[in-house]
């Protein structure tokens, strides 16, 4: 040091030739191939007035960009558990509402009203002040540019998380959309719920009986967990709500047929499972049709493969769920339902600094099977991938060195052992709780603005649950419901 002095340089203000090798060395550490651990270098150095260059050992990357695509479970999930002092989060979503999905038959069916199950996204993130919230619809992802391009926006990421969910689908049939329409968003269930209520105003003003009937019945088109729940809401709608507010016609005729191409009925479930639904359903007036399949639909009435024609003034459609389109222009690997096809730890094949998660991803577990499209299940990958991409920002993590990245607790409920430890237990229903009687268990509390957890359902009455996972049932409920005007 004494030597530097001397020679009048000081030895903490380095020279220019030692900057520019720092500045070389620091580039070329950030430059190893790793792109998951590498936010984007600033293109400028801070140049001082003399020319010499000064600090550059001290370049500093701009702050990490995550940006988030869906504000469903997952993606919001994902911008309440990601912390992180410096990373900025872009959340983007074509409504302005986290919508909770579970309750939307509900919604459909007269029993809750849309503001119960729908909450804005800003309000949610009000207090996570390192999250942009964008209300934007997202046109498409160049995942080579790391860019997304959307309708007002074109954002740039170091981090990407897919988290769009999935659409219904209509097997090769988008025509059938026109006359049943599927369950997916709050416009559905509202358009489903004016339909269904419209129809018997019109039957108390028609004279032809037949013509009464036909308006009085709705078919649901599928057997699954969101066709049962339709169902058994809209056989107590009429038996119980509307019963007694009708003079020309009796609500309580009206037939709710539920059409499933399978042998059973929640296939998904175990046997034993299925056929108590389907004596609870029967019970509640619903006419199950099992090994049904749908030929064709038009204008008010179902051609089924047998050659019968089924006439009904409402068909609701069940039956299909699809991966998001967006998914078709990534250039990679999807199933057939246009879900993408992740790595364990969740990052999509050849793009580690991309995450898909919920509904869009085909996560499989240990045995095969894929985890279900449930909200546990979304919000349980995206507060993993909020935790990896924490790990590879960590500032002790060597840039340019892979993180190590455990597979996401989903597939370890499997049967893997936990990465996490207690703060990582497998979603119920990654192992479906099978209870036999429909249990009370349920999908996650809505989130509220006040940041505590609203009670949910926010009506009284013993209405139960039909939890994917924990498999419970409308059961009944006899309370008026929460709004019925169309
Ligand atoms: C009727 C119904 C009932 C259900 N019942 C249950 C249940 O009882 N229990 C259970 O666990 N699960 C249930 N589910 C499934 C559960 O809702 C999903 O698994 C969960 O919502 C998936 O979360 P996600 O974040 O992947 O997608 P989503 O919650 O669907 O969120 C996707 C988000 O992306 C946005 N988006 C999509 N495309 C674009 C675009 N191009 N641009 C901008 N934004 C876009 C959407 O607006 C949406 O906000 C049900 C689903 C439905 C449809």
């Amino acid at each position: 040091m004494n030597r530097a002095r001397k020679a009048g340089v000081n030895p903490r203000t380095p020279d220019a030739s030692r900057v520019a090798g720092a500045a070389r060395s620091a580039r070329s550490v950030w430059s190893r191939p790793n792109p998951i651990l590498a936010p984007r270098l600033p293109d400028r150095t801070h140049i001082c007035t003399l020319g010499t260059l000064r600090h550059s050992s001290h370049v500093e990357p701009s702050p990490p960009h995550i940006v988030v695509l869906g504000a469903g479970f997952g993606g919001l999930t994902f911008c309440k558990a990601f912390r992180h002092p410096r990373a900025r989060v872009t959340l983007v979503d074509r409504q302005n509402h986290h919508l909770f999905q579970p309750l939307l038959y509900q919604v459909a069916t007269a029993g809750l009203s849309a503001p119960d199950i729908a909450e804005p996204v800003r309000s949610i993130l009000s207090r996570h002040r390192n999250v942009t919230v964008l209300l934007d619809e997202v046109h498409s992802v160049d995942l080579a540019a790391r860019r997304v391009r959307c309708a007002h926006n074109t954002l740039d990421y170091d981090y990407l998380v897919l988290a769009l969910g999935g659409t219904t689908s209509y097997f090769g049939h988008p025509e059938w959309e026109r006359f049943a329409p599927g369950l997916k968003s709050l416009d559905d269930a509202l358009r489903i719920r004016r339909e269904v209520l419209l129809a018997f105003e019109r039957a108390e003003n028609e004279p032809d009986p037949r013509e009464q009937q036909r308006l009085m019945t709705v078919a649901v088109v599928g057997g699954g967990p969101t066709g049962v729940e339709l169902a058994g809401a809209f056989a107590e709608l009429a038996r119980h709500v509307l019963r007694r507010d009708f003079r020309r016609v009796d609500p309580s005729r009206a037939r709710v047929i539920l059409i499933e191409a399978g042998p059973r009925i929640l296939g998904h479930l175990s046997a034993r499972l299925s056929a108590s639904a389907e004596r609870q359903l029967e019970r509640l007036g619903v006419e199950v049709r099992r090994q049904t399949l749908v030929r064709d639909i038009g204008d008010g009435y179902l051609d089924l493969a047998g050659g019968q024609r089924l006439e009904a003034g409402n068909i609701i459609w069940a039956a299909g769920v699809g991966g998001n389109p967006l998914t078709r222009q990534l250039g990679v690997e999807l199933d057939r339902a246009g879900r993408v096809k992740v790595e364990p730890d969740l990052s999509v094949p050849g793009h580690p600094e991309v995450f898909a998660i919920g509904d869009l991803a085909l996560v499989l577990r240990e045995d095969g099977s894929p985890v279900p499209g449930v909200s546990p299940a979304a919000m349980q990958m995206a507060r993993h991938v909020a935790r990896l991409i924490e790990r590879a920002l960590e500032p002790s993590h060597e840039p340019g060195v892979r993180t190590s990245r455990r597979p996401s607790p989903v597939v370890q409920a499997a049967g893997l052992p936990s990465p996490c430890g207690a703060g990582c237990q497998p979603a119920a229903h990654a192992g479906p709780r099978q209870t036999g009687r429909f249990s009370p268990s349920r999908p996650p509390d809505p989130p509220s603005a006040t940041g505590t957890r609203a009670r949910w359902p926010p009506s009284d009455g013993p209405r139960r649950w039909l939890n994917w996972g924990g498999s419970s049932s409308t059961g009944s409920w006899r309370g008026s419901p929460g709004c019925w005007c169309t």
